[in-house]
């Protein structure tokens, strides 16, 4: 409250003030106010609502550097999962066109795929799942303000319209949800000039055409894939390794199908320059980064992937003493979401620590919620959180990566069960099944409890949150994932089905 009444005066100055009425409860505006209407934002709002707090939040999309704008519901619904798991789709259609004839469909020796039609498609279901957030908030008493939000102390929000009109709203609690924003290279000559990114992809009305996807991140790796699956020709540039923090033998799999599939694959090289001809196309130079050598090529477009920024630097945080991870630039947040500011709570991809995924966001965003509301102490259980890349073969897991399970149980304390596989609908279509794979990464001493689980198959997404059911469950009864329901204990690499 002292916070309050010193800021007051500075906000009588504010021109085109508007100040929300107080409700009769109490000393503010709303019992919270959600700065950011995406996965983890919506969540939290919804919930509290329902709780009875009143609510209000804040979302505003800043348009990305190509001027590519969208409506309520954060990166998941606008520029993430739900359009790129619409194109995977259309690219996985494209396979089970080619296998179809060998399951005895009639149809023309080739087919197209128009990038138009499956955009417009992608777009009008994206628009409506705007629209139901919209209907949503309204319906659960959610005061939606098409604001851009900062504080200006804990308790107090200032919104600004795009207009520059500015709002005032005092919360007995705020709480962050502004997500992340791809980034652009910045010593790169041309590359924000004529690249684009994930905020312009699932937009373009028009094909990208032929395509240099820079980066091996899962967005890289996932675009790349339904770009060729829909019949362009995509190449992946890789400074490294791909899927840098995911199992490494799994990746290696994931990639090997890629380039089977017909992506290519420049290794071990960054770009050095884009620059556009007088025919439109982009010509890119690289260099391989171990023989020093030059290389061009020209290109429809360039997809950067190399990354993602958290979006604190609007938001007036240093001021307020809201500590910040140096390295990543995300809100440092205790294990109940707590910043280092009382009543200042964050969550989803801005909080340092989170795996940066829907789900956990929704999930952390409801508890937060309830434990506003006083209605619960629950936290948020971040561990074993099964996550899917939507790669042309998927890849699912839960758990550690074998490498993370050496580092910390020591190569002789784990035990690793696998297996290769063939789905049975790969048979008929005559499809190489090299890349199916199963491994199980175990503790090698005790009752081997489960450290990882890796899957690269169809509905990956699927089987993996199956297995991460089983895992969890068992983790709750007895305090350990057992492997002993898939294979009797043995000393070396096992196959888990022969
Ligand atoms: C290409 C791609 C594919 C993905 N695929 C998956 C997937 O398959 N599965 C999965 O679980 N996750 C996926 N993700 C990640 C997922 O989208 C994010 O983890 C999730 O959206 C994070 O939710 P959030 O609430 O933290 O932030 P966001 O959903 O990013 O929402 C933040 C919102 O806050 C707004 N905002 C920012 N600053 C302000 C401000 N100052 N004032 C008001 N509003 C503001 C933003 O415009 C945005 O609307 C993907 C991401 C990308 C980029």
């Amino acid at each position: 409250m002292a916070a309050l009444c010193r800021g007051r005066p500075r906000w009588k100055r504010l021109n085109c003030l508007q100040v929300f009425t107080r409700n009769f409860s109490g000393k503010y505006d709303y019992d919270l106010v959600v700065i950011g209407g995406g996965s983890g934002g919506l969540a939290c709002s919804k919930e509290a609502a329902q709780l009875g707090q009143k609510v209000a939040v804040l979302d505003y999309v800043e348009p990305s550097a190509k001027g590519t704008k969208w409506g309520l519901g954060g990166t998941c619904v606008n520029v993430g999962c739900i359009p790129k798991k619409l194109m995977h789709q259309a690219a996985l259609l494209g396979t089970a066109v080619k296998d179809a004839k060998k399951y005895g469909w009639q149809m023309p020796e080739t087919v197209h795929h128009d990038w138009a039609t499956m955009a417009e498609a992608v777009q009008n279901h994206v628009r409506s799942l705007n629209w139901g957030h919209r209907v949503q908030l309204q319906d659960k008493k959610v005061k939606y303000l098409n604001l851009k939000g900062s504080l200006l102390d804990e308790h107090t929000v200032r919104g600004l319209s795009k207009a520059g009109k500015e709002t005032i709203l005092t919360a007995e609690n705020i709480v962050i949800a502004t997500g992340g924003r791809p980034k652009y290279p910045t010593q790169i000559p041309g590359a924000a000039e004529h690249g684009i990114t994930s905020d312009d992809i699932f937009w373009l009305k028009k094909s990208p055409g032929k395509t240099l996807v820079v980066g091996a991140s899962y967005v890289a790796l996932e675009c790349a894939g339904f770009f060729t699956g829909i019949g362009l020709d995509t190449t992946v540039m890789v400074r490294s390794i791909a899927l840098r923090g995911f199992d490494q033998q799994m990746a290696g799999l994931v990639t090997d199908y890629m380039e089977a599939y017909g992506t290519r694959f420049v290794w071990r090289s960054v770009p050095k320059r884009v620059d556009k001809l007088s025919s439109g196309a982009l010509q890119v130079t690289w260099s391989d980064t171990e023989t020093g050598m030059e290389h061009r090529d020209t290109y429809n477009s360039v997809l950067w992937a190399v990354g993602r920024a958290p979006e604190t630097k609007a938001l007036g945080l240093d001021q307020l003493g809201v500590q910040l991870n140096k390295q990543t630039g995300k809100i440092v947040v205790g294990p109940d979401e707590a910043t280092s500011v009382p009543h200042v709570y964050a969550l989803g991809d801005i909080s340092e620590g989170r795996p940066e995924l829907t789900p956990t966001a929704i999930k952390a965003g409801k508890l937060l919620a309830h434990r506003l509301a006083g209605q619960s102490t629950a936290l948020m259980n971040f561990d074993n959180v099964a996550t899917t890349v939507f790669t042309p073969l998927e890849y699912g897991c839960v758990g550690l990566s074998e490498e993370e399970a050496e580092r910390r149980h020591g190569k002789e304390g784990i035990e690793v069960f696998h297996a290769f596989y063939k789905p049975l609908e790969f048979t008929v279509a005559e499809r190489d099944a090299s890349q199916c794979y199963i491994k199980v990464i175990c503790e090698r001493g005790g009752d081997q409890k489960i450290l990882g689980l890796h899957f690269t198959g169809p509905n990956a997404g699927e089987v993996i949150q199956g297995f991460s059911m089983g895992l969890q469950s068992a983790v709750g009864q007895t305090g350990t994932g057992d492997a002993s329901c898939l294979q009797p204990s043995a000393s070396t690499t096992i196959s888990l089905w022969d």
